[in-house]
């Protein structure tokens, strides 16, 4: 702790510590030297205790509770707002809760933060919709159905991005708002139901790859460490004044059917088979990495597709033989 005084040790909450990227982001923050404790506050809906088991830091601690209802006397110098489902299936599958974390999540978080305090938050690139330009500037507008069955999860990204940015404008708020891309990588749960995700539990257990459509629509697939790495610069590591919105992701766009047969053919026997399309599936996504690249000089999510998978694979192997191995 050389050279940090008692004033500059930090107190940092991430809500939706304990999921995917969530604890990948708790595993830099515990590398910081300013950070006097660490609060996870994760209801586990999507997340996991797992995500959170090989940390033994006396720093760190883990509420379980709902991001809109976490209820403490403590305030905080950080607070980063990461609780929400990613996953179509899992957002789709309640709505109104999907709000409720994001929207009334942010509202309750803001009343956590000490004055002058910084407040981060994870958008989404599906602030964009069904893109009718491409690659997608932060400036672009979107193209979002407001009552459509992604509804839930861009009119709430996007409204929390209002009252962020609305409470920055009249309060003066220190706010940091990225937008992430598609993201992937070992800590994605099992049954998540994303893309590379699915693929890769499908291809170990039923060998039957589900494409929805004719899979020719396509992501920018962000490998989660990369992602991470972007994240920890702008939230705090880097010296930016820059708020947000920030596109972070990887802009090599690659089709869902490419990826498909790539991962059947890292395992043998596995093949594909084609389903209904997904109303409103977006066709395309791709970030504009222009103001990214000038914000966070050096930063590239360099991880190509086949060596991201290629250890999303190895990760979801030894999770799906670790039940067998604790049995034996
Ligand atoms: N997808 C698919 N099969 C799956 C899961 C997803 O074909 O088992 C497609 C989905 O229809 C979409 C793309 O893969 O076109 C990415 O879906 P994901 O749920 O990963 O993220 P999205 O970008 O749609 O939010």
């Amino acid at each position: 702790m050389h050279g940090i005084t008692r004033k500059d040790r930090r107190a940092v909450l991430v809500a939706g510590g304990s999921g995917f990227i969530g604890s990948h982001l708790v595993d830099r923050l515990l590398q910081r030297t300013d950070l006097e404790r660490l609060v996870v506050v994760d209801n586990l809906w999507t997340g996991s205790r797992q995500n959170l088991a090989h940390f033994d830091d006396p720093r760190l601690s883990l509420e379980v509770e709902s991001a809109e209802i976490f209820a403490t006397s403590q305030r905080f110098d950080e607070i980063i707002h990461l609780a929400s489902p990613a996953s179509p299936r899992w957002y789709m599958s309640d709505p109104a809760r999907t709000i409720r974390a994001n929207i009334s999540g942010a509202f309750n978080l803001l009343g956590l933060l000490k004055p002058g305090g910084r407040f981060c938050f994870s958008s989404t690139s599906e602030v964009y919709g069904d893109p009718l330009v491409s690659p997608q500037p932060e400036s672009y507008r979107g193209s979002v159905d407001c009552t459509g069955p992604r509804s839930s999860y861009d009119e709430s990204k996007r409204c929390t991005e209002a009252l962020l940015f609305e409470t920055q404008r009249t309060q003066g708020l220190d706010v940091r708002v990225v937008r992430l891309f598609n993201v992937y990588g070992p800590r994605t749960r099992i049954d998540d139901g994303r893309a590379i995700s699915n693929f890769i539990s499908q291809a170990l257990t039923t060998g039957v790859l589900t494409v929805y459509g004719d899979g020719l629509q396509s992501r920018s697939w962000g490998y989660v460490d990369d992602i991470v790495d972007g994240l920890e610069r702008f939230f705090w590591r880097d010296n930016i004044s820059y708020r947000g919105p920030l596109n972070i992701g990887n802009d090599y766009e690659v089709p869902v059917l490419e990826i498909a047969k790539f991962i059947c053919s890292l395992v043998p026997g596995s093949s594909i088979v084609h389903h209904e399309p997904v109303p409103q599936d977006p066709t395309n996504r791709c970030p504009d990495l222009t103001l990214a690249k000038r914000i966070l000089p050096g930063w590239e999510a360099a991880t190509g597709y086949r060596d991201g998978i290629r250890q999303t694979l190895e990760w979801f192997q030894s999770q799906l033989a670790a039940p067998a191995a604790a049995q034996a």
